[in-house]
């Protein structure tokens, strides 16, 4: 089981400039309600304003604190699609199921920063472009697909970019080219969750922190609930805990493979740095199989990420190894100073799809952002909200599955992370 103590409160970029979290208390007392949300990250907190748009009664607990998770670590970085291209989900899921999910997906970071904008949500967003360079001819020929595969569908205007501009844009030679996507963006990542949770009390949800769930029981045609030693009794349940998941139902934890990601930020770097490195500002994720993110928040901090080391701790060479990615890609900064770094989970599915699981009547689950999540968990929140929502039936674009736990998981776990370093092997040789 995974304990999301593993990640303590952290010193990050994000905190130092992060919107202050409304007030929330501890539950501590029997409590009843029409939905309980358990996890207060991107998910769960659009599933509990959802449910509220809906005029249902809502209480939403977190372990921790709103954005306690990957919700108030992340990159910021707004990205629409999935890992998978479009061309990927077409024959996973056959032609009609397929292009429904990639319509979804294409759409989230739009929709995402329309919720952004409709409550007034400051968080820093912007939705001025994501950039995803190559770093060579494979990379160049991948990003080529995907930019014109999005063309097609969604009639996007995604534009490749060579090496001469992506050099301009970014002040790095490490890259040949790349495209951006005026769909993506970025944001502050923890005030937005703040944010997010300052809106749902707002409109009467009940957020309490430091309120572990224990695991969801039927009895009685309720939902009864286990939260700091009181009962919540809830008409439905849902489970938004993502790379925190923590035995809340049968099987979720062994469905899904927990996975760190790291980061690292400077001090605000001066003017004359930030005029050379990543002038355009666009939020960078490189495109291979192990890829690093960068970007800069809006005191001008350069921030990079990736994905963590074997094992779900934080090493301090995985930090080092940032600082020298960055002083690879941007030999402008190799002097600088560095301020904070730290890490948190999210989680990997077997299939690299988002799950979505209906197990019991009233009891829903979404898991597995596959590292993508900031639009996508978003969306899948409130999906989930209109799931529980009484008044709709609702036909999801992703597929409904029963949770079913990797089989042989130990030994899974291990094939999967030994499939990462030879992944990141491949990408240091160029192939
Ligand atoms: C370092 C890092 C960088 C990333 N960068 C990006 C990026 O740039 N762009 C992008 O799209 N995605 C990114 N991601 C992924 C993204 O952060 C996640 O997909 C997203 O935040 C998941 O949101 P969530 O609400 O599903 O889960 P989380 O935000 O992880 O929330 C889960 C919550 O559940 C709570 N919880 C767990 N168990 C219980 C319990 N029993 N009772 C009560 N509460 C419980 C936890 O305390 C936690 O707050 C990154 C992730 C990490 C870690």
């Amino acid at each position: 089981m995974l304990q999301s103590t593993t990640w303590s409160p952290q010193r990050s970029a994000w905190l130092r400039t992060a919107k202050p979290l409304a007030a929330t208390s501890t539950l501590d007392r029997p409590t009843q309600t029409q939905a309980l949300v358990i996890g207060a990250g991107y998910a769960g907190l659009n599933a509990a304003l959802r449910l509220l748009e809906q005029s249902i009664d809502v209480v939403v607990v977190d372990a921790h604190e709103p954005g306690f998770g990957g919700s108030g670590r992340n990159g910021g970085q707004v990205i629409a699609g999935l890992k998978h291209d479009p061309a990927t989900l077409f024959s996973m899921l056959g032609e009609v199921p397929g292009r429904r999910l990639v319509e979804f997906a294409g759409g989230v970071a739009d929709a995402t920063f329309e919720l952004i904008k409709s409550y007034g949500l400051k968080c820093d967003a912007e939705q001025g472009g994501w950039l995803q360079p190559a770093v060579n001819e494979k990379t160049m020929a991948l990003v080529t697909r995907r930019a014109r595969a999005w063309a097609d569908i969604t009639g996007t205007a995604p534009r490749l970019v060579d090496r001469t501009e992506i050099e301009r844009l970014t002040g790095s030679r490490s890259y040949c080219g790349g495209w951006i996507d005026p769909r993506g963006g970025q944001l502050q990542p923890l005030s937005y969750a703040r944010e997010l949770a300052r809106v749902v009390g707002d409109r009467g949800g009940r957020v309490f922190s430091r309120s572990r769930a224990g695991r969801p029981q039927y009895l009685d045609g309720r939902w009864e609930t286990d939260v700091n030693g009181h009962s919540v009794r809830s008409s439905s349940v849902l489970i938004c805990t993502n790379g925190y998941a923590s035995g809340a139902i049968d099987g979720l934890d062994r469905s899904l493979v927990p996975a760190s990601s790291v980061m690292a930020s400077t001090k605000p770097l001066p003017h004359a740095v930030r005029k050379q490195v990543m002038p355009s500002r666009l939020p960078i994720s490189d495109a291979r199989r192990i890829m690093n993110y960068v970007r800069f928040d809006s005191a001008g901090r350069l921030l990079i990420g990736a994905r963590g080391s074997f094992g779900l701790h934080e090493p301090s060479s995985d930090y080092a190894q940032l600082r020298h990615a960055a002083a690879r890609l941007f030999p402008q900064i190799k002097d600088v100073e560095w301020e904070d770094a730290w890490g948190g989970l999210f989680c990997l599915t077997a299939d690299f799809l988002p799950h979505l699981h209906h197990p019991a009547p009233g009891l829903f689950v979404v898991a597995g952002c596959n590292g993508r999540g900031v639009a996508m968990m978003s969306q899948l929140g409130r999906l989930l909200g209109d799931m529980a929502g009484e008044k709709e039936r609702v036909d999801p674009p992703l597929p409904l599955t029963d949770i079913r736990p990797i089989p042989f998981y130990p030994a899974r776990r291990l094939g999967l992370e030994t499939v990462l370093i030879w992944y990141r092997i491949l990408d240091r040789l160029h192939v």
